[in-house]
């Protein structure tokens, strides 16, 4: 207590970073020591950290939540209707940010990949052997994007980065974990559980060094490019807001009139507290108890499908996570200069999609995903220095909408399970 909150000991880092970082420049050194050097260790070692994480969590948390909707089996035609209606919106979410991130191009710089405004600072042939491993990789083959999705070796999967394979094999071992008899079945779910937590814990203790690790990587930025990094910067959190935007004003609006067929106004009205508490706190795990109060006694919806569908969406359904790995993953691939073919773009919107479903409900837990994403398309995970700069507020944008999200699901499940009542009359106040 007492202690500045996290948000603002990272703003401060920023523009610590700026200054520092310009008056330093690339040479400056005091007893022999660079601070480029310094700059330099501090946020590789934050980007280390991140990197440690990645298996263990995606794995642990889409283990945990496919074996836990598979073990409700009478909920079986409830569960099906909600896991389909969340992966739609989340493809829809993913579809509108690949649109915006083409339509605006924030990575591309007076007609050039920005790589270099932005430090992106990989040799040549780096890059081509990264853009030949994804072509080996069969990045332009949708067949092949398949094929890797069937890893022959799950550790080396693992160990190789092909975070594909490892996402597929968490989402199998999790359902038919909920297959087995109850007695193993119990301690498998509670070992996964355990190791979930755990996960959790350590990704909040890492992100407890973001001022740190957002300093290096800032200051990095700054003392070799000067400010120039700030205008795709700023072009990508102007397509990143503009595509949220696009998504809960017209598509989530859209499903509510046609499928739900209730006034998307009311809904607004219903969620507004838990859309400020998900705006504030960024994180949709801690926004939950307040989304059910909402979803329950503002917009009408009942008890059993929003006890269901809530806990559920906040796990697995992540429309503004989803649309935001999109456009920050093509956003770096375009300023690395990068060719987007086909299969590039839907592996992009692909992992997107599955790794939506293992975020955690946690402040800047995208940033892992992201990494998944780079590492899949064969780019370096550094450019994820240049996201955290905008990371905070803009992950206070996406977590209003993956909560606005999962009410809409209850509202559209509920009035498919013939429930009357929902957002029959204006909320009360
Ligand atoms: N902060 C987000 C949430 O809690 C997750 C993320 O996109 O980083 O929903």
């Amino acid at each position: 207590m007492g202690k500045l909150q996290l948000h603002w000991q990272i703003l401060i880092a920023i523009v610590a970073a700026l200054v520092l970082g310009s008056i330093t420049g690339t040479d400056m050194a005091l007893f022999g020591i660079s601070f480029y050097g310094i700059y330099d260790f501090l946020g590789t070692l934050f980007l280390n950290a991140l990197r440690m994480i990645i298996v263990p969590l995606i794995m642990s948390s889409i283990i945990v939540s496919i074996a836990k909707l598979g073990s409700g089996s009478d909920l079986g035609r409830l569960g099906g209707k909600t896991v389909l209606y969340y992966a739609t919106t989340s493809t829809l979410a993913i579809l509108v940010g690949l649109f915006f991130v083409n339509l605006m191009s924030p990575g591309i710089l007076n007609g050039e990949p920005a790589g270099d405004a932005l430090n992106l600072t990989v040799d040549s042939g780096e890059l081509a052997s990264a853009v030949a491993a994804v072509e080996g990789r069969g990045g332009s083959d949708i067949v092949n994007i398949f094929l890797r999705m069937v890893p022959t070796n799950i550790v080396n999967a693992a160990a190789q980065g092909e975070m594909l394979g490892l996402i597929f094999f968490s989402l199998v071992f999790g359902f038919f974990m909920s297959r087995i008899p109850e007695g193993p079945r119990e301690t498998m779910l509670s070992f996964w559980t355990g190791v979930f937590e755990t996960m959790m814990k350590i990704t909040m203790w890492i992100m407890s060094f973001a001022p740190i690790g957002v300093f290096g990587l800032v200051a990095e930025t700054v003392a070799s490019t000067g400010f120039g990094a700030f205008e795709p910067l700023l072009k990508f959190f102007i397509t990143v807001v503009a595509a949220l935007s696009f998504h809960v004003f017209v598509t989530l609006p859209l499903m509510l009139k046609y499928l739900a067929k209730v006034n998307p106004f009311l809904h607004f009205q219903a969620m507004a507290p838990a859309i400020l508490t998900a705006f504030s706190s960024a994180s949709s795990s801690a926004t939950l108890p307040l989304t059910i109060r909402c979803t329950k006694e503002n917009a009408g919806v009942s008890d059993r499908v929003t006890s269901f569908c809530l806990p559920l969406g906040a796990t697995i359904n992540m429309d503004g996570t989803a649309l935001y790995e999109c456009v920050a993953a093509i956003f770096i691939a375009q300023a690395y200069g990068l060719d987007m073919t086909f299969g590039t773009q839907f592996t992009v919107v692909l992992i997107a999609l599955l790794t939506s479903i293992g975020v955690a409900g946690i402040p800047a837990a995208s940033l892992v995903a992201i990494a998944v994403i780079l590492t899949a398309i064969g780019l370096p995970i550094e450019a994820i220095g240049l996201l955290l700069v905008t990371d905070r507020v803009l992950d206070m944008f996406r977590t209003s909408i993956n909560i606005f999200s999962d009410s809409c699901g209850a509202v559209v499940i509920g009035k498919s399970e013939k429930e009357t009542g929902i957002l029959q009359a204006p909320a009360p106040a």
